[in-house]
């Protein structure tokens, strides 16, 4: 970790001083109190030096963006870096210019204006002449032409295109789910609507207990009673092992938030609006809202209607080129290797690559590692990478506990190396342990420290 000398160092860019988070690698002002994207606070930030571009070509060039996500203005930061004529067109169906997104949990209880959570200040856009055409839905892609058809039958001619559309919450068909009362929460239209209702909202169903439903539960607990009914036998089933689950389910009762694991959703009651969601046993839990995080699935329609390949998601090589000639991929609604994990660090490196390639550089994509963190419910979580979850494989564990304290150390090694991490309670050892998973650490090693 850096001292505090190193982190007194003042580095600008134009008139912002930046730093960069360690935990998830976010870039971003100093000023911030907490990273915008994982939310960790200023121990985990690092001065950074922006790295300077050496490559440099100016054109009239039309770069056409679809999406103005993570991946999105990530992409056209990485143009612009490159060419300061082509003209920059960044098309959302969002009302609202680029925010983080990763906030919208984190802060719903408090969130009042998405300003707040901007990316970019609006004069960054102008500054930078990148162009927001906004509530604007894209229709397909004229591959031949080279064009964008949008909804409204604009027709928007590109030299290369940006494909990030990323990605939409997936919601289970139960009976029900489509009542006005059933958010998944993807963008700040769905924040806006819990909002405008939470003066009236006594009882909360989250559907779905891994860390964005979590997220959103310890928020809603602030106002409201909430029970959270997850399908697995346990909560944050995707990174946690048996013993942290259930730990996470007595930090959560903890505080006061009800949650069942096993729960076989069949509907949501009541007529127009919701009284309850019912299981296959007959129990009911009831709720005046109903929140779903039940994971996403990546938006792939235009690009399938267009004739580019898709498994899952966009399927992209190591320079985010899709096979349809100058058009690109990344963020959510991309697939490179047979990964997509639809996470912020991921979607921002597929675009900078993205946007450097479409400007005529040469950048290859190197896979972001898989972490997350959860802050929240008086305690911390980090885990990262495979925590057990293969079966066939027989993992070596280094465990570390103090159940009065809830405090939860695992490493989980495949062949001697160090192959996942799950710190609870404790999260300040995360940048080492980031750092140790990257480097394979050996299991002797891990052992010692
Ligand atoms: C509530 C929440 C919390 C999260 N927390 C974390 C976290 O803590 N850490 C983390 O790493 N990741 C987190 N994520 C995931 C992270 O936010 C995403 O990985 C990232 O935002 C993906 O960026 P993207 O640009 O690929 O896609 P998006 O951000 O989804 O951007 C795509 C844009 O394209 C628009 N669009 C889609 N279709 C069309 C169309 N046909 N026409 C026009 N516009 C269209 C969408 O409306 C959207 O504005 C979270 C996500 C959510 C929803």
């Amino acid at each position: 970790m850096e001292t505090s000398n190193e982190k007194d160092v003042k580095l600008t860019k134009g008139s912002r001083t930046l730093v960069k988070c360690m935990v998830c690698g976010e870039i971003f002002d100093s000023a911030l109190e907490n990273c915008p994207v994982c939310g960790v606070g200023s121990d985990f930030f690092s001065p950074v030096e922006v790295e300077a571009v050496e490559y440099k070509k100016n054109t009239e060039e039309v770069f056409v963006i679809l999406g103005n996500g993570a991946a999105g203005v990530s992409a056209a930061e990485a143009i612009r870096e490159r060419n300061e004529t082509a003209v920059i067109l960044m098309i959302s169906n969002e009302a609202v210019i680029s925010y983080n997104r990763p906030m919208l949990t984190k802060s719903l209880s408090t969130l009042t204006d998405v300003k707040e959570i901007a990316i970019h200040e609006e004069n960054w856009y102008e500054r930078n002449r990148i162009q927001n055409i906004l509530n604007s839905q894209v229709k397909s892609i004229d591959v031949e032409n080279k064009k964008v058809i949008l909804e409204d039958g604009t027709q928007i001619v590109y030299d290369k295109c940006i494909y990030a559309l990323g990605a939409e919450c997936f919601i289970p068909p139960f009976n029900g789910a489509g009542k006005p009362r059933v958010i998944a929460i993807r963008n700040i239209a769905d924040v806006n609507k819990i909002r405008e209702m939470k003066s009236n909202v006594k009882n909360v169903v989250v559907i779905g207990g891994g860390v964005l439903g979590l997220e959103a539960a310890w928020e809603m607990s602030k106002s409201a009673a909430v029970t959270v009914l997850e399908v697995a036998d346990k909560l944050m089933v995707r990174q946690l092992d048996d013993a942290a689950g259930t730990l996470m389910g007595e930090i959560i009762q903890g505080v006061g938030i009800q949650f069942r694991i096993n729960a076989k959703i069949v509907e949501i009651t009541g007529g127009d609006t919701v009284s309850g969601v019912k299981l296959e046993s007959g129990e009911i839990y009831p709720a005046d809202l109903v929140i779903v995080s039940c994971g996403v699935r990546a938006n792939t329609n235009v690009a399938s209607q267009s004739g580019i390949t898709i498994d899952r998601a966009v399927v992209v090589n190591e320079k985010m080129e899709t096979n349809a000639k100058d058009i690109y991929a990344c963020g959510d609604c991309a697939v490179y290797n047979g990964v997509n994990y639809a996470i912020w660090p991921q979607a921002t490196e597929m675009g900078k690559v993205a946007g450097a390639n479409a400007a005529g550089d040469l950048l290859e994509y190197q896979q972001v590692p898989a972490a997350l963190t959860f802050e929240g419910m008086n305690t911390a979580l980090y885990a990262a990478g495979d925590n057990g979850k293969l079966p066939s494989k027989a993992y070596q564990t280094i465990e570390y506990r103090d159940d009065e304290k809830k405090m939860y150390e695992k490493y989980y090694f495949l062949q001697e190396k160090l192959v996942g991490a799950i710190l609870i309670g404790d999260t300040s050892k995360m940048i080492a342990v980031g750092e140790a998973l990257k480097e394979g650490c050996s299991y002797q090693k891990m052992r010692k420290q």
